[in-house]
C-alpha cells in the first residue's frame, strides 16, 4: 500500500474540513463507501474502509459513530436476511399470534386452534366460545409453527445470507461500525510534513501484509481501549505452527517462506478490512477482531480451513489456532496475549488424507 494515497486522501479532507460520512452503496460489502476515499484509492466500494480506519488508528483523523451493519461471519457479506424461527425444529414457517383460555374446560391453545369459520369452538369440549372476558381470555401471544405444531413464547432469530447461503443464529452476526471521519490537528501536521509516520516500517517485509510486532501491539493497544470505552467485544485467534521447523528441514527455507507467505494473504483475504493481521511474538500470528462477538469463532474458524484447504499444501502442516476474547476484569491487552496461550487449541491438519 502507498503511502502517498493515503497523504492525498487527507488533503482532500482537509480541503473538506467537514466531516467524511459514509453513504449507502449495494455492491459494498459493507452496504456503506465513502465515495471520495473511495475515488482515491481507486478500490473497490467499501474496500476504502481499511485506508480510513488505519489514519484513525494512527490519531490522523477522528471518527465518531455512523451505524452499525450486521454482516456474515463466514463471506462478510452484508446481505442477511433475518427470520424469526422455531426454537423447535428452526423452520421459519411461524406465525405471531394470540392464545385464547377457554375458562369452563382450562383449555389454552393458539386463536387458528378454536377457530371455526367466523366462530371460536373449544377443540377440547366443543363449546363455542362468545364472549371475551366471561367465556375465554387472551392471555398471551405466543409463536406457532406450521412446520411442527410447536409453540413458544419467543422464537428464535436466525440470519440466512443471500450471498454466501450460510445459516447462522443472530448471535453469531458480526456487527461492523462504520464512523465518520474529520481530518485533526495531527493530521494536518502529517500533511505539511508530507509524510504519514508509520511508512518507516509496519509491516514485516515490504508488501507483505502481515504487522510486525510493535504495529501489532500498537493496534492492540488501540482497540483495547476503545472496548474498554464502549464495551465492544474483541476477539483474538493465535495462530502457530507446530511442526514448522520440521518443515524447514524438510522443504527448504524458501518453500517455507512461500508457504509462509501464501498462508498469511489467504487468511487475510477472509478477514475484514478492519481487522489486524500481525505478529504476536517471534512464533505466534495474531488476528485482532473487533466488534466480533465470541459465538462466530467457530464460524470464522471453519472458513480459514476451507481457504487454507484450497491451498493444495502438498505436505503435512499442523497449523493450530485458538482464541481468547475481551473481558472487562482486564486491565492491558498483554492479558489477551497471555490468555489465548492457554486456551483451548483447534488443531489443524494439512494434506490428512
Ligand atoms: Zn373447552
Ligand atoms: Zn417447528
Ligand atoms: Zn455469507
Amino acid at each position: 500500500m502507498s503511502i502517498d494515497y493515503r497523504l492525498k486522501l487527507l488533503e482532500s479532507m482537509e480541503k473538506m474540513r467537514d466531516w467524511l460520512h459514509p453513504s449507502i452503496s449495494k455492491i459494498s460489502k459493507y452496504g456503506y463507501y465513502y465515495p471520495s476515499a473511495c475515488e482515491i484509492f481507486s478500490c473497490a466500494q467499501g474496500e476504502e474502509l481499511g485506508h480510513l480506519e488505519f489514519l484513525s488508528q494512527n490519531q490522523y483523523l477522528d471518527r465518531q459513530f455512523f451505524d452499525k451493519v450486521h454482516i456474515c461471519p463466514r463471506c462478510l457479506s452484508y446481505q442477511l436476511n433475518f427470520r424469526e424461527i422455531c426454537p423447535s425444529c428452526h423452520s421459519s414457517n411461524l406465525l405471531l399470534t394470540k392464545q385464547l383460555h377457554h375458562y369452563s374446560c382450562g383449555y389454552v391453545a393458539p386463536e387458528t386452534k378454536f377457530r371455526q369459520g367466523l366462530e371460536f369452538k373449544c377443540p377440547k369440549c366443543h363449546e363455542v366460545l362468545r364472549h371475551i372476558g366471561i367465556d375465554y381470555s387472551e392471555p398471551s401471544e405466543v409463536f406457532l409453527c406450521y412446520h411442527c405444531d410447536a409453540t413458544s413464547p419467543d422464537s428464535d432469530i436466525s440470519c440466512l445470507c443471500f450471498n454466501c447461503e450460510n445459516i447462522f443464529d443472530v448471535s453469531c452476526a458480526i456487527k461492523q461500525t462504520l464512523y465518520s471521519y474529520k481530518i485533526n490537528v495531527k493530521g494536518v501536521e502529517a500533511l505539511e510534513r508530507g509524510l504519514v509516520k508509520e511508512n518507516v516500517q509496519q509491516f514485516i517485509e515490504i508488501d507483505f501484509p502481515l504487522y510486525n510486532h510493535a504495529m501489532f501491539k500498537e493496534f492492540s493497544q488501540h482497540y483495547f481501549k476503545e472496548s474498554k470505552r464502549y464495551g465492544a467485544s474483541l476477539q483474538l485467534i493465535q495462530i502457530t505452527l507446530e511442526n514448522w521447523q520440521e518443515f524447514i528441514d524438510i522443504n527448504g527455507v524458501e518453500e517455507g517462506r512461500q508457504l509462509f507467505h501464501d498462508l498469511i494473504i489467504v487468511i487475510k483475504e477472509s478477514l475484514r478490512d478492519t481487522d489486524i493481521i500481525g505478529l504476536l511474538d517471534e512464533e505466534r500470528v495474531g488476528i485482532l477482531l473487533p466488534d466480533t462477538p465470541f459465538t462466530c469463532i467457530d464460524i470464522i474458524l471453519d472458513k480459514f480451513h476451507d481457504t487454507i484447504n484450497q491451498l493444495n499444501i502438498n505436505n503435512r502442516l499442523s497449523i493450530n489456532f485458538s482464541c481468547s476474547s475481551y473481558s472487562k476484569e482486564m486491565s492491558q491487552p498483554e492479558e489477551l496475549f497471555k490468555q489465548v496461550n492457554q486456551e483451548k487449541t483447534y488443531h489443524f491438519l494439512t494434506n490428512e488424507s
